[in-house]
């Protein structure tokens, strides 16, 4: 017996199984049920969510020879040569690979004539947005006058780019992305229906690779089938994904909340025996800081059904949103520098060390707990000689934390009047242009320069002098010295030359320190 892929296995043959469109469903269910059929559908969505099999569908629902209604029989010789792709009135074509106007006037020509076998032609554009703008016209004067026996199902996963002339004679449906909770549970179906073994726990972050997709979901369980040599475990999962067990990230944020770094060592030094990716946990770490900033700000936003979602929104409650900004900020900079640290480990656990120190400033302007900040740092500074026009120098003196330190760091001095520091920093920070860090930061330059101050700060077009432009610059500069260096050693020309290599400039590390 050959072995049939599970994504076209599992294809939903009808309205019933067709998971996680219930609003597209119930109201095509409703107008074939009821008789009233349009003569143009558009599908939108994005790829993977099941527009083709929709398309299958309703043309079914169209040619049944049971008569047209909403549940095709799905065994008379209409439903099954649909369902295989061998209907003579059924067409498929894909606009991207025959977007010209020779294509569709083919196609049109034909249109005409009655139809073979079944009660209506049916015409299935997929990608319809790539057609050019003839073959465009030429479809749009069917579809002004359309024959009685012919149905369009155009798809496309950019409406934006379908002209208005087009849309406004086509019935719309939005297909959405499929819920990760419906993915997995789904995934769950499809297993034990095939009698495969599995870890609940190894479905989810196929779900997550799947980023909406059942069809991508399906195909990524074939494969984690293929590699789990007939079952799917958790380890294994991950290993095929190069993602990280989220349980230690989420322990790792616990940890962090506690403010225990004790914990936060031993779980980095456990991630390190189990040889996990340091570069894969910051990326994964950010993703979970992501999801559970966004249920910090719309409340009931994760799926009810997420795995581990008691755990996100606790940590939602216990952090707050400044910290949750910060540690964000910090893993992905941590990411940049992994390269250039002595080893991962090291680089993974000075990132994790960095969201410990610098903890957001609590209200008031008041440093937190000594052990977090540096006592020079965190001491307010007494009042100096004045301004002299030195903002990086300033700006690294502040004694500020947190997000506050942040907008310090990136902020460029654009003018400096009468007190006032104009400050502007890079419109992809404009997060930072927020008004109580804006008040933070004039609180601590007034602490710090003895005298009343002002502070605007504006998003806007910078020069590459702040403080952090400064050290990017420099750790680039580090990365190309170390690179040259590489490049003009002997020895390392020896070996290119003996062994016909080549030197890959991304996997040159700087390791003076
Ligand atoms: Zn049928």
């Amino acid at each position: 017996m050959t072995y049939q892929v599970l994504a076209r296995k599992w294809r939903p043959r009808d309205f019933g199984s067709l998971i996680g469109q219930e609003h597209v469903v119930k109201a095509l269910r409703h107008a074939f049920a009821g008789q009233r059929l349009h003569h143009a559908y558009l599908f939108t969505g994005t790829r993977g969510v099941g527009k083709t099999t929709l398309a299958r569908i309703v043309a079914k629902c169209l040619n049944c020879e049971a008569g047209v209604s909403a549940e095709p029989c799905g065994r008379c010789a209409a439903c099954s040569e649909i369902e295989g792709g061998r209907f003579v009135d059924y067409v498929e074509m894909d606009a991207a690979s025959n977007r010209g106007v020779d294509e569709m006037t083919q196609l049109l020509e034909r249109a005409v004539y009655s139809p073979t076998s079944g009660r209506f032609k049916v015409y299935m554009i997929d990608e319809v947005h790539q057609l050019s703008g003839h073959a465009f016209n030429a479809m749009l004067k069917t579809l002004e006058e359309p024959p009685a026996h012919l149905k369009f199902i155009l798809a496309t996963t950019d409406p934006q780019k379908v002209p208005v002339t087009v849309l406004s004679r086509c019935l719309q449906f939005n297909l959405k992305l499929m819920p990760q909770g419906a993915i997995v549970a789904h995934l769950a179906r499809v297993l034990e229906a095939e009698g495969v073994a599995f870890e609940p726990e190894a479905l989810p972050p196929l779900a997550r690779a799947a980023a909406g997709s059942m069809r991508d979901a399906l195909s990524l369980l074939d494969q984690a089938i293929a590699h789990g040599a007939g079952s799917v475990g958790a380890a294994d999962v991950r290993a095929m994904l190069g993602t990280v067990d989220e349980t230690y990230l989420l322990r790792l944020l616990e940890a962090l909340a506690q403010e225990d770094g004790r914990a936060l060592l031993a779980i980095a030094d456990e991630m390190q025996a189990r040889s996990l990716s340091f570069d894969a946990a910051l990326r994964d770490l950010a993703s979970l800081l992501q999801r559970i900033a966004v249920a910090q700000s719309v409340p009931r936003a994760l799926e009810e059904d997420l795995p581990e979602r008691e755990r996100i929104e606790a940590l939602a409650q216990r952090l707050d949103p400044e910290t949750v900004q910060l540690h964000y900020q910090i893993a992905l900079q941590g990411r940049e520098d992994l390269p250039l640290a002595p080893d991962e480990h090291a680089g993974f656990a000075m990132t994790l060390l960095r969201m410990l120190t610098f903890l957001p400033e609590a209200s008031g302007g008041e440093a937190r707990p000594a052990h977090r900040a540096k006592p020079a740092a965190a001491a307010p500074s007494r009042p100096g000689a004045g301004f002299e026009g030195d903002w990086p120098a300033l700006a690294r003196n502040l004694g500020v934390s947190g997000l506050v330190r942040e907008l310090a760091r990136n902020a460029e001095l654009a003018r400096y009047e009468d007190g006032l520091f104009d400050l502007v920093v890079p419109r992809a920070m404009s997060h930072l242009a927020d008004k109580g860090y804006q008040e933070k930061l004039k609180a601590a330059l007034e602490r710090h320069l003895g005298r009343p101050a002002r502070v605007r700060v504006t998003p806007g077009d910078v020069r590459g002098t702040s403080v952090a432009a400064a050290e990017s610059n420099e750790r680039s500069a580090r990365r190309a010295e170390a690179a040259r260096a590489v490049n003009g050693d002997r020895f390392v020309q020896d070996l290119v030359n003996l062994f016909d290599g080549k030197i890959v400039d991304s996997s040159i590390r700087d390791v003076k320190k």
